[in-house]
């Protein structure tokens, strides 16, 4: 049975970089239903931190995995001392100044890499290394190695910029005596701007694009991306079906490359999918925690929102930008309307409002067809009133559909806010710019 694991050290957020080799880790268990280990590699004392911690296990259970058990190495220090000793006993160790120091006993050592193929490492620039450091902590290299074969990890998948640790690992295996594990390294990402993903080229962390609204299964999808794929130009997959055809033989060796662009469309994609109740059930939760709205708007609503932006949403926060004229109408008309603004209109408006009011049944077919029909006994073109009207309604000149937001807004919504574009074009020239 494959068994692999994700060995996060707590000591900053989860970002994309660990969430797609935690991805492509537990691809590589769950696709032969294999077993799948969390490891806190928390034994650097000074930097981990319990917010850390919370936060990768917040993030890694959003993203949608699950593990069958989980391990702190800081609760393991025993059983790397115990080890260490015996390797004192066998020669293969000694101890100096408090620290305990492993021999290495070098030959060329050649690893079949599952992504990389063969690697030949022909020399290691050390005889020796600290394995338990004088305070008593063990070092990387020895703890993991001893988890990895105690834990029963079949499989190593890692970022490649474990490559160097290798070697130095699989002489600890040999020393101790364990099987050494198949290893799977994974090329980096890259940032859009070149080089080594950084604060600089936008968010790092997965809590940010949490923040920003994006869905965890697009996410998800998008890390996919970064260097595997189904093999048939598929962009869209869900991680099921990737569990279904994952072989990490098929992951890219170079690098990866990050780009907004395609997990923003990605992103838009698994929006223009959701199911709408779903969405507005995310939606709500993601207004409410920006305090943008409170919880007593009614999940109804948020649906109605949802669906008049889901077409072209990228992420959940673009609402934050767009629709607040949805749930406030103490809005200022954009400067950008001052065109609109300046040509009162108001015999027009009172006339719409005079037969919205009449109108039983509000909704977007109804309020266009008379909206129609009032345009022409008027004898103007509709556009004479959709400019004006979408001003009144929203405050500005873009928007979605104008009749879905009449229905949207209901009835006496909408008279209210086409009352006020009356009442501002009512009002002294004298008061203009104040
Ligand atoms: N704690 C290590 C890291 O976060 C894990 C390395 C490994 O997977 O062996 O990079």
């Amino acid at each position: 049975m494959v068994k692999t694991r994700f060995a996060p050290s707590p000591t900053g957020f989860l970002h994309i970089g660990g969430a797609r080799t935690a991805l492509f880790s537990w691809l590589t268990a769950r696709s032969s239903g294999g077993q799948f280990v969390l490891r806190i590699e928390d034994t650097d004392q000074q930097r981990s931190k319990q917010e850390y911690l919370d936060e990768i296990l917040d993030s890694l259970t959003w993203l949608g995995f699950d593990w069958d058990e989980i391990f702190y190495q800081s609760k393991r220090f025993d059983i790397y001392r115990g080890y260490a000793d015996t390797l004192i006993k066998k020669g293969l160790a000694f101890q100096q100044d408090g620290a305990i120091f492993i021999k290495y006993n070098f030959e060329t050592i050649k690893i079949n890499d599952s992504i990389r193929g063969e690697i030949i490492f022909q020399e290691l620039p050390k005889s020796e290394d600290v394995i338990i450091k004088s305070d008593g902590f063990p070092t990387y290299n020895f703890a993991c190695v001893i988890d990895d074969a105690l834990m029963g990890i079949n499989r190593v998948v890692r970022g490649e910029d474990h490559i160097s640790n290798t070697p130095k690992q699989i002489l600890m295996y040999q020393a101790l005596g364990f099987e050494v594990p198949l290893f799977a390294h994974l090329p980096l990402i890259h940032s859009e701007g070149g080089g080594r993903m950084s604060k600089r080229f936008g968010a790092t962390s997965i809590r940010e694009y949490r923040d920003l609204g994006y869905l965890p299964k697009a996410l998800i999808n998008y890390l996919l991306l970064l260097g595997w794929s189904p093999g048939d130009n598929r962009e869209i997959i869900s991680l099921d079906d990737a569990r279904k055809s994952f072989n990490l033989e098929k992951v890219a060796k170079t690098p990866a490359a990050f780009s907004m662009d395609k997990l923003n469309w990605v992103n838009g994609q698994y929006i223009k999918d959701s199911n709408s109740e779903d969405l507005a059930v995310y939606t709500k939760e993601f207004l409410t925690k920006n305090n943008f709205i409170t919880e007593e708007v009614p999940l109804e609503y948020i649906e109605k929102v949802v669906n008049l932006y889901k077409q072209r949403l990228t992420k959940l926060s673009d609402l934050l930008d767009w629709s607040r004229f949805c749930f406030y109408d103490d809005y200022d008309y954009l400067p950008e309307s001052g065109e609109v603004l300046s040509n009162d209109i108001t015999n027009y408006i009172a006339a719409l409002i005079d037969v919205l009011s009449e109108l039983t049944d509000f909704n977007a077919l109804t309020i266009e067809e008379k909206f129609r029909a009032l345009a022409k006994d008027l004898g103007i073109k509709p556009g004479v009133l959709v400019h004006p009207v979408r001003v009144a309604l929203t405050g500005g000149k873009t928007g979605p559909g104008l009749f879905e937001t009449m229905d949207l807004l209901g009835k006496s919504g909408v008279v209210n806010r086409l009352n006020r574009l009356i009442a501002y074009w009512a009002k002294p020239k004298a008061d203009e710019g104040e």
